[in-house]
């Protein structure tokens, strides 16, 4: 049995789920019993995914995930099963099996999306903004921790909104302290913090606890005052700017990590140059750059002038290619600091491990490569002095202790 969980975010999402689920209807032909399509593409495009792939056995919306037992069940019947419409119900607590290495593990406090960006199809696709109960949460990482994991990485769409919807108030704070008091856990990451709901309080806990490492991912998007309104976000390029300088000045050494889109419905050359100078002027340690993807049912793809894909590509290159020089500047002035690094593996070539610092989240950020004349195993953390460094990777060897 093949369960295919797919993501249609954007059209490049889009087309990697529909090739993994034809790489996976190959199996049909030999071992592979049923063929099962969840998450956003299935909530998205179930009828279609049912008339263009007949080797799919069974089609499961965003909001039924628990109820995948079942599902198995019925389509072993023979039945071809379709399965959808709780996108709003609460969470559902259940036990899980970890997929990432066991020192690391993502934990979901919330699922849903109220902040209805105009480009953006989640809030259609996950619903509406649930968070999960904090008592839940803290059980799961306190299990999490007792089975090994050292990196707790906490995820939602927009994990600043936390405990809105139950709670009437914002209790990522909160959250964050209690997590970051599990004694086994060694890091505590956030992703995803909407820019407007970086509280004061947020940014003291931050400050204060040792643990959660001291990296913010906030995806601002764009930098003009009148693209982002037109985005429909809740900043302007003055909020922005100052949002960044207090959290630099609040936690000296913090790593911020940005996402933008370029080429947005009408972004003339000159708020495209907006966006670009304030890259240039914040010096953001990672940073991806987008161009923009028309989705269907959104406000924004019902916008006049929309841009050819040449002058979104050229735009979004010519951000990246900025944040390129940045990156490796930034990378440069690493070099003879001492750093602690999570050991993820051992490169034969290298003969070097390779690792992730605090300001590194897994898959998207840097990496950092070390000699050391120690044995280190995966979630193993070392201290190593940087000698070497290039636009994304860090190169230095184990200081023994
Ligand atoms: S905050 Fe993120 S998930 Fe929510 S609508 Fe905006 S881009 Fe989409």
């Amino acid at each position: 049995m093949i369960i295919v969980n797919t993501c249609a975010f954007i059209d490049s999402a889009k087309e990697e789920s529909i090739q993994t689920i034809l790489e996976m209807a190959a199996y049909k032909e030999d071992r592979c019993q049923l063929l099962i399509v969840c998450g956003c593409l299935a909530e998205r495009y179930r009828d279609e995914i049912l008339r263009e792939l007949p080797e799919v056995d069974a089609v499961v919306g965003t909001g039924d995930y628990a109820k995948i037992a079942d599902v198995v069940r019925q389509a072993n019947l023979g039945e071809q099963v379709v399965l959808y419409g709780h996108m709003n119900e609460p969470l559902a607590e259940e036990n899980r099996m970890l997929a990432t290495p066991g020192y690391m593990a993502y934990c979901k406090i919330a699922d849903g999306c109220d902040n209805l960006c105009t480009y953006c199809i989640i809030p259609q696709l996950r619903g509406s903004y649930r968070s999960r109960r904090m008592e839940d949460i803290v059980s799961e990482a306190e299990r999490l921790a007792e089975g090994g994991v050292r990196e707790l990485i906490i995820i939602a769409q927009d994990t600043s909104r936390y405990g809105i919807d139950l709670y009437g108030a914002y209790m990522l704070p909160e959250l964050l302290r209690r997590l970051c008091a599990i004694e086994k856990l060694h890091w505590v990451r956030v992703l995803y913090l909407y820019p407007e709901m970086i509280t004061d309080e947020l940014i003291d806990v931050f400050a204060r606890e040792e643990k959660l490492v001291k990296y913010m991912d906030i995806p601002i998007q764009h930098a003009d005052s009148q693209v982002l309104r037109r985005m429909g976000r809740h900043l302007n390029h003055e909020d922005l700017t100052t949002l960044i300088k207090k959290l630099r000045s609040r936690v000296p050494g913090i790593v911020l990590r940005t996402t933008v889109i370029a080429g947005f419905p009408g972004e003339t050359e000159e708020q495209f140059e907006t966006l670009l100078s304030f890259v240039c002027d914040m010096r953001f340690d990672r940073l991806g750059a987008f161009a923009y993807s028309q989705e269907d049912g959104t406000p924004a793809a019902k916008l006049p002038d929309q841009l050819s894909e040449d002058i979104k590509n050229e735009r979004a290159g010519k951000v990246l290619a900025v944040q390129e020089e940045i990156s490796l500047s930034l990378q440069m002035d690493k070099i003879g600091t001492l750093m602690e690094v999570l050991v993820e593996g051992y490169e034969e070539e290298s003969l070097m491990y390779f690792g992730r610092s605090a300001g590194d989240a897994p898959e998207v950020d840097n990496t950092v490569y070390f000699a050391s004349e120690d044995e280190h195993a995966p979630g193993d953390f070392v201290m190593v002095k940087i000698l070497n460094a290039d636009t994304y990777e860090l190169v230095g060897s184990a200081v023994l202790e």
